[in-house]
């Protein structure tokens, strides 16, 4: 298949050869040569308006621009029948059956922009307040734009009787202390703070908090490193598609230092003060990451191993117009561990799924989804190119 980049390239040809063609040909009346110019002045038009890259804001799609390839196509090769010169007809039979190639051949699937499962907004699930999101009696989901934190535990706990999962961007800590402060009281500070993980995204405001309510933070033993400043993450992967993936260069890789608050998870799963919860290690995206589940009321809390939104493009991560979707293209290290905890975490078959990006989800709608993006993570989560050498591989499929 043309990918729609080799598809502009063709479409910019299309234009010369409209050009070229009279010239080619010779003896060509001026008022035909007009024509030629004409379409290859309309083909130029339509190519200028449409988005071969799904950042780019113009109007047209793939699958539009298609259309008009194989029309225009068409139209030439029908033409070219009451046209008496032979060598004129040849080349715009020529032209035409190449125009109705390429539309044929080019790729509109163009799956980067669309969602991986969209799920109806029947699905969304929880009371929502601003920007708080209470599910049941005891979580609640603060998003911060393009990221959430989750507090657990019954308004009523009281000091030291919640817990803190994730730290959010840089510079939201107040606004995490005032939604912790208005949920618990104005002095209830966490048992602990639970890490799934340490990108800037989600330790943004960690030290702060930490040494704020002086409390211990918790993470898996193979995270330890990237919060205890020993070791940078992996650079990104800018080519995967959307324009936060494509600022992702920028974003701060070096690691936090937790210093003596750094605690490791105990290795039997429990949670420390949630005695209903446990951690699930769920590598991929960080060789430690971690989501929480609560078999009572079969809760995820999948961190950033699922999500349901568009990490990767500006628009979805902003607006969220919900989906089930894999981990955030651009910061995943490990494609074959990322599937494998996809598929772990479906295996579950969660009632209600809380994920670090994105909006909460619930109900049968959602687990159909989830069902849908463990079966095809391959083809819709990947990035094309790594699914493609994993298949190559042999090891496409690890279940
Ligand atoms: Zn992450
Ligand atoms: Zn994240």
């Amino acid at each position: 298949m043309i990918p729609p980049r080799h598809h502009a390239l063709l479409d910019a040809l299309s234009v010369l050869a409209l050009i070229a063609l009279p010239k080619l040909v010779g003896g060509v009346r001026p008022h035909v040569r007009r024509r030629f110019y004409a379409a290859g002045a309309a083909v130029a038009g339509y190519s200028l308006l449409t988005r071969y890259d799904p950042d780019q804001d113009r109007p047209l799609g793939m699958r539009a621009h298609r259309l008009i390839d194989a029309a225009q196509g068409a139209g030439f090769c029908m033409a070219s029948m009451t046209v008496p010169d032979p060598r004129l007809r040849a080349g715009m039979q020529a032209y035409g059956a190449f125009s109705v190639a390429v539309a044929a051949l080019s790729d509109d699937r163009d799956r980067r922009i669309g969602a991986q499962i969209p799920v109806a907004r029947t699905a969304l699930t929880g009371q929502r307040t601003g920007a708080l999101t209470a599910i049941g009696a005891d979580i609640a989901c603060l998003g911060l734009g393009i990221v959430n934190v989750v507090f657990l535990g019954r308004p009523d706990a009281g000091d030291r009787g919640w817990i803190l999962l994730d730290a959010g961007l840089p510079g939201t800590a107040s606004r995490i202390a005032a939604a912790a402060a208005a949920r618990f009281g104005p002095h209830a500070r966490p048992a602990a703070i639970v890490m799934t993980h340490g990108h800037f995204d989600h330790v943004g405001a960690l030290q702060e908090l930490a040494d704020r309510w002086d409390a211990p933070v918790y993470a898996h033993p193979d995270e330890l490193p990237y919060l205890d400043g020993t070791r940078s993450y992996p650079p990104p992967d800018p080519g995967v598609g959307g324009m936060m993936a494509r600022l992702s260069p920028l974003y701060p890789r070096r690691p936090v230092n937790l210093g003596a608050r750094l605690r490791p998870l105990a290795q039997d799963g429990g949670i420390p003060h949630l005695a209903d919860w446990e951690w699930i290690h769920s590598p991929g995206h960080t060789p430690g990451h971690v989501a929480l589940w609560r078999e009572a009321d079969r809760t995820l809390l999948s961190g950033d191993a699922i999500i349901t939104t568009r990490q990767e493009g500006a628009y979805a991560a902003l607006v969220q117009p919900p989906e089930l979707h894999g981990p955030p293209a651009y910061f995943t290290s490990d494609w074959p561990a990322a599937a494998a905890s996809v598929r772990r975490l479906a295996r579950l078959r969660p009632e209600t799924l809380v994920p670090l990006h994105g909006r909460p989800l619930g109900g049968p709608q959602m687990r159909e989804a989830l069902d849908r993006l463990a079966r095809e993570f391959e083809q819709v989560a990947m990035p094309p190119e790594t699914a493609q050498s994993l298949a190559e591989a042999g090891r496409g499929h690890l279940r």
